[in-house]
């Protein structure tokens, strides 16, 4: 049984004016008699203000449509409550909210037999369905649409009218629609994911037993576009796939390297030398992909810990210095600051870390030898509290083909550098996809300016960070 429709307060002010109405006919008729008249006359003339009393208030009182209406929207909100918290029948427990919307036409089929209506027509029902944000409808056992919420109506743009009376073909044309529906109808829910328009759609038909009872079902139908979350499923498979394939490539090579060793190279020093610095070269080569990697997915998480203190920045770049120096030392580049007058900045330092640190490490990667990469702060205007800073790392290097520019941010992707007959060290194809999504849990934004051959400059705006200046 479905809770009973609560007293709204109109329904509560009829009992109340009633009630009044009664007791000034009783204590009018006690007073007439005190005062001698004739009991019928009392009586009759009681009975007339007492049903004038109660008209004339009725009408005052009676109407209060808006407010009745928002007691049923709340009614129909516990019905939802209630059927939420109705366990699943086990046939339909697998189908989320498919089964929910059959549970629901059920519960209404329940209630209609009770009170002999009809169960689609019952408005507390509609408005239970209509509550729905998914598109809902139901097929009864010819497959003809015999009910659509408002969300359905939406989906295929037309009235809920036009939708009754039409068949499953016409409304959902996919043939794993109308098996799905089919199957349904002769008791078998289940869930399929079909093309629409160039969105994916997740339908869900689940059975419902017919009024008519002949063994066939009735089918409630709900329609998910889960378009995003395909694509979203697609990417991680992309992205497990280039994992992995980086990954590979070094394990291969330091099995390759111990084979060798052990089948005889490890004899002779020369060959011993090269296939251990191999083994040495690909497990650093892990280390800096497990390092990305993981840096990686903590910042694609939705909620990044964003923890800001005021950062020095001479330590600061002092520290990615020293930690990039084999690099920098090796292609004899010299790393210059110029801080704009800020000594620090309010901010996290984790962040700001990875990104400085992708930064230059790029340039020290793309940068041609005996150059400098210049690191450059500004502090410019930000829209609310401090000011914000402004970040360039430019160096004097390959540069960046006008084509690639709008893809290096992307995970995994890096420039074809064979054509430039430079040999680089190989990075992992992750530091600028880290940086982004750094800038990103900052607040702030992103670009470079690159040709080709000549140079690179990156720009980062962080808002809101300028912490200590040097006085003027
Ligand atoms: P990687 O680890 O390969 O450097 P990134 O995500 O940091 O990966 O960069 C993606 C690609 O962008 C690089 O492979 C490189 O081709 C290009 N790139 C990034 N920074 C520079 C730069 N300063 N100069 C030239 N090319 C760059």
């Amino acid at each position: 049984m479905l809770p009973a429709m609560p007293m709204t307060r109109s329904n509560l002010r009829i009992g109340v004016v009633a009630t009044c109405c009664v007791w000034a006919v009783v204590i009018l008729a006690f007073s007439l008699s005190l005062a001698g008249a004739s009991s019928s006359v009392v009586f009759s003339l009681a009975g007339a203000v007492g049903a004038l009393c109660t008209y004339l208030l009725l009408v005052v009182f009676g109407s209060d449509e808006e407010e009745e209406a928002g007691m049923r929207v709340t009614w129909a909100r516990t019905l939802w409550e209630r059927v939420s918290s109705e366990p699943m029948p086990a046939r339909l427990g697998e189908e989320g909210d498919g089964a929910y919307a059959a549970r629901i036409f059920a519960l209404a089929q329940e209630e209609a037999r009770q009170a002999q209506v009809e169960p689609h027509g019952s408005e507390d029902f509609r408005r239970a369905l209509d509550g729905m944000d998914l598109p809902v409808l139901a097929f009864d056992d010819q497959g003809m649409a015999i009910l659509a919420n408002y969300a359905a109506a939406a989906y295929f743009g037309i009235g809920e009218d036009l939708i009754r009376s039409r068949s499953v073909e016409e409304l959902l044309p996919q043939r794993e629609a109308f098996e799905l529906v089919q199957n349904a109808i002769k008791g078998t829910g289940g869930k399929r994911s079909v093309k629409a328009a160039q969105r994916i759609i997740e339908i869900v038909a689940a059975p419902v037993r017919s009024e008519r009872a002949d063994g066939h079902f009735a089918a409630v139908v709900t329609l998910r576009d889960i378009t995003e979350l395909a694509l979203a499923s697609q990417l991680k498979t992309d992205f497990v796939a280039s994992a992995s394939h980086e990954i590979r490539t070094p394990l291969a090579s330091i099995r390759a390297a111990a084979e060798t060793l052990r089948d005889g190279a490890a004899e002779v020093p020369a060959l011993r030398e090269r296939f251990l610095t191999m083994i040495q070269n690909n497990t650093e080569r892990l280390e800096e992909l497990t390092r990305d990697l993981m840096d990686l997915s903590r910042l694609e998480t939705p909620e990044v810990e964003v923890e800001k203190r005021d950062v020095g920045l001479e330590v600061e770049v002092d520290a990615i210095r020293t930690m990039l120096s084999p690099a920098l030392t090796q292609r004899k580049l010299t790393l210059v600051a110029d801080f704009g007058g800020i000594r620090q900045l309010h901010t996290d330092p984790k962040l700001l870390r990875l990104i400085l640190q992708n930064l230059i490490d790029n340039s020290a990667k793309y940068g041609n030898e005996e150059t400098e990469i210049r690191l450059g702060m500004r502090a410019i205007e930000s829209e609310k509290g401090r000011p914000g800073v402004r970040i360039t790392v430019s160096d004097r290097g390959i540069g960046i083909p006008l084509a690639a520019q709008s893809r290096i941010f992307e995970r995994f992707y890096q420039v074809d550098m064979s054509r430039s007959g430079q040999q680089q060290r190989r990075g992992t194809g992750l530091g600028l996809a880290i940086v982004k999504h750094a800038v990103k849990s900052l607040g702030g934004t992103i670009g470079v300016e690159s040709v080709w051959q000549q140079g690179t400059t990156m720009t980062v705006e962080l808002p809101d960070s300028v912490g200590e200046m040097a006085p003027e």
